[in-house]
C-alpha cells in the first residue's frame, strides 16, 4: 500500500464520487474516498454541489482537498430552485430536490473525466436522475446508503408498501418485509407515511430502480446488523437488488481535525470510562424546552458529561450564545461536573477518548458506527427521519438501550427525571459495557489492515480495472 502523496499509476482505476446535502451524507463519502485513497492504487475525483447548506459542508470539503491534493475536485453548480414547488421545507431536503433538478449537469464533469472513469458512487437521494446518464456512458454506478442495512430494507420494500397504501389499510402495527424482524409501524419515518411528501415521492421513483445499480456500499461490517444484510443480499427484501457491500467501520481521518473543534484538555482530566457523551448529530435541533430538560437531565444524573448543545439545524444561522440557548444558571450548576458546548466537535475522535464511557445519540447512522468502532454503549434516543430504524439495530446488537416511549421529538419534551434515569442506567450498566466493548473489538478487527473491510475495498477495486 502506497501512502496517499505517492504518484498514482495512470492505468489505475479512476472512481467519481458524488455526495448531496448535508454533513450525514458528505461525511462517509469522504471518509470512503480517503479510504480509496489510502489503497494507492485508485485515483479520486470529488464532485460536490454548489452551493451547500451548512458551512460544515464546506469546510468538511476543503480540509478533504487540502489533505489529498491528488484528487480532481469538480463542482455542480446548481440551479436555483423556487422553494414553492418543493413540498418540504427542511433546508436539506430542498437542496436534496435541487441536486436532482440539476442532474443533467453532472454528464459533461463525468464525461470529460481524464483518465476515464472507472465508477461512479453517488448519493442515495439521486438515483431515478443519474442512472441514465451512467448508463449512457456505459459507467458502473453504486450508492453509498448513509444509513443502516435495515433502513435500506426499508427503502427497497417501499414500492410494496406504498402499493399497499402506506400500511393504512390494514391495522397490523408491524411492517413485514419478508427476511428481516418486523418494523413498528411507529419506527416508519413520519414523511413516509404520507403518500404527497417530498421524500415518499422521491422513494416512489427512487426505488424500483435500485436494481438498476451495479452495487451499493454501506458503512457497516460483518457481525452487525447481519439480519438485513442477509436478506437483502438473498433477494428476500425486493427482487433484483443490486450486491450489497459492506465497506465499513469508516474510522475518522486526520484531515477532519479542525482549530474549530473541541480542545480535549477537560477529558483528559475525567476518569477512564466515566463521561456520557450528548450530541445529535449536525443537524438536529432540540427545542429549548427540550434542551433545559436535557440539562437538568444531565446534572440530575450525577454522572460526568460532555454535552453538544445545537439550537439550529442548520450552522450558519445558530448564532445566539450558550448563555443564551441554556441559561447562565443552569451552566453555572454545571460546572464541575460536565462540559456544554455549542460549536462543531471532532466527535469520531471525542468517542475514542479512554473517558468517553457511554453516548446519548439521536442515531444518525454515522454517529452509530462511530460509537460501535470505539465500543462506547449508546443510549439511543431517535429525534426523526430512519433514527428509529437505526435505534432498532442497536437494540438489537446489544450495543445499547433505547427508550421507545420517548417518540420522535416532534410528540413530546422528555422530562428530565426521566433523562437522569436512563443516563445513569446507561453508564451504570456492567453488562452494556462489556457487551458493547465486543462490538468495539469487533468492528476494529473488520477495520484493520487485511481484515474484512480492505478485502472488500481489494475486490472491488479489481472489479473496476477488469471493467476497464
Ligand atoms: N459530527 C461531528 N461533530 C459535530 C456534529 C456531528 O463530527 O459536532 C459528525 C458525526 O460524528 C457524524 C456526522 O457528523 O459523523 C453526523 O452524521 P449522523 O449520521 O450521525 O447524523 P446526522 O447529522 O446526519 O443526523
Ligand atoms: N434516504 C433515501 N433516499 C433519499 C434520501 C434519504 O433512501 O432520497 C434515506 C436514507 O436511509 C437516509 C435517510 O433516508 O439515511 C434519512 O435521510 P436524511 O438523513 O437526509 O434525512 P433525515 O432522516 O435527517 O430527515
Amino acid at each position: 500500500m502506497s501512502s496517499s502523496g505517492d504518484l498514482i499509476n495512470p492505468q489505475t482505476t479512476h472512481v467519481a464520487l458524488f455526495p448531496s446535502a448535508g454533513m450525514g451524507h458528505l461525511i462517509p463519502f469522504l471518509r470512503f474516498g480517503a479510504l480509496l485513497l489510502g489503497r494507492g492504487n485508485c485515483r479520486v475525483t470529488l464532485i460536490t454541489i454548489n452551493p451547500t447548506v451548512s458551512l460544515a459542508e464546506s469546510q468538511y470539503t476543503s480540509q478533504f482537498l487540502s489533505a489529498y491534493p491528488q484528487v480532481t475536485h469538480l463542482q455542480l453548480n446548481l440551479i436555483p430552485v423556487d422553494p414553492a414547488t418543493v413540498n418540504s421545507d427542511d433546508p436539506f431536503w430542498l437542496r436534496f430536490e435541487a441536486v436532482r433538478r440539476s442532474a443533467h449537469l453532472l454528464r459533461p464533469l463525468l464525461s470529460s473525466a481524464s483518465p476515464p472513469l472507472s465508477a461512479l458512487v453517488h448519493d442515495v437521494s439521486l438515483i431515478s436522475p443519474v442512472i441514465p446518464i451512467a448508463e449512457s456512458l456505459s459507467l458502473p454506478s453504486y450508492v453509498l446508503f448513509p444509513a443502516s442495512a435495515r433502513m435500506l430494507s426499508f427503502v427497497s420494500y417501499f414500492p410494496t408498501f406504498a402499493a399497499a397504501g402506506f400500511g393504512s389499510a390494514n391495522s397490523d402495527p408491524f411492517l413485514r418485509i419478508p427476511g428481516i424482524s418486523p418494523i413498528p409501524r411507529s419506527s416508519v419515518p413520519p414523511p413516509l407515511l404520507d403518500p404527497n411528501s417530498l421524500f415518499s415521492k422521491i422513494l416512489m421513483e427512487d426505488s424500483p430502480n435500485l436494481s438498476r445499480l451495479n452495487g451499493i456500499f454501506i458503512n457497516s461490517y460483518d457481525g452487525m446488523d447481519t439480519e438485513s444484510v442477509e436478506a437483502l443480499n438473498g433477494g428476500k427484501v425486493s427482487k433484483g437488488s443490486p450486491p450489497l457491500s459492506l465497506v465499513g467501520p469508516f474510522p475518522p481521518f486526520e484531515f477532519e481535525k479542525t482549530e474549530w473543534s473541541t480542545p480535549s484538555e477537560w477529558l483528559d482530566e475525567q476518569a477512564e470510562g466515566s463521561v456520557v457523551f450528548v450530541s445529535f448529530g449536525s443537524r438536529t435541533a432540540l427545542s429549548r424546552d427540550q434542551i433545559t430538560e436535557v440539562g437538568e437531565g444531565l446534572v440530575k444524573s450525577g454522572c460526568r458529561f460532555f454535552w453538544v448543545v445545537k439550537d439550529k439545524k442548520v450552522d450558519k444561522e445558530d448564532d445566539e450564545s450558550l448563555n443564551e440557548v441554556v441559561g447562565g444558571e443552569l451552566l453555572e450548576r454545571m460546572k464541575g461536573q460536565g462540559l456544554v458546548v455549542k460549536q462543531w466537535v471532532d466527535q469520531g475522535e471525542i468517542l475514542g477518548h479512554r473517558a468517553v464511557g457511554g453516548f446519548l445519540s439521536h442515531c444518525g447512522w454515522n454517529s452509530v458506527m462511530e460509537a460501535a468502532h470505539k465500543g462506547v454503549r449508546v443510549l439511543a434516543w431517535p429525534q426523526h427521519g430512519d433514527q428509529k430504524i437505526n435505534a432498532e439495530v442497536v437494540r438489537a446488537s446489544g450495543l445499547g438501550i433505547w427508550v421507545e416511549i420517548w417518540g420522535w421529538s416532534s410528540e413530546s419534551v422528555v422530562k428530565r427525571d426521566e433523562i437522569a434515569e436512563r443516563v445513569r442506567e446507561l453508564m451504570g450498566s456492567e453488562s452494556l459495557k462489556l457487551q458493547a466493548a465486543k462490538i468495539g473489538d469487533v468492528a476494529r478487527k473488520a477495520s484493520e489492515v487485511g481484515g474484512n473491510r480492505d478485502n472488500t475495498l481489494e475486490r472491488l477495486i479489481g472489479e473496476w480495472e477488469k471493467e476497464k
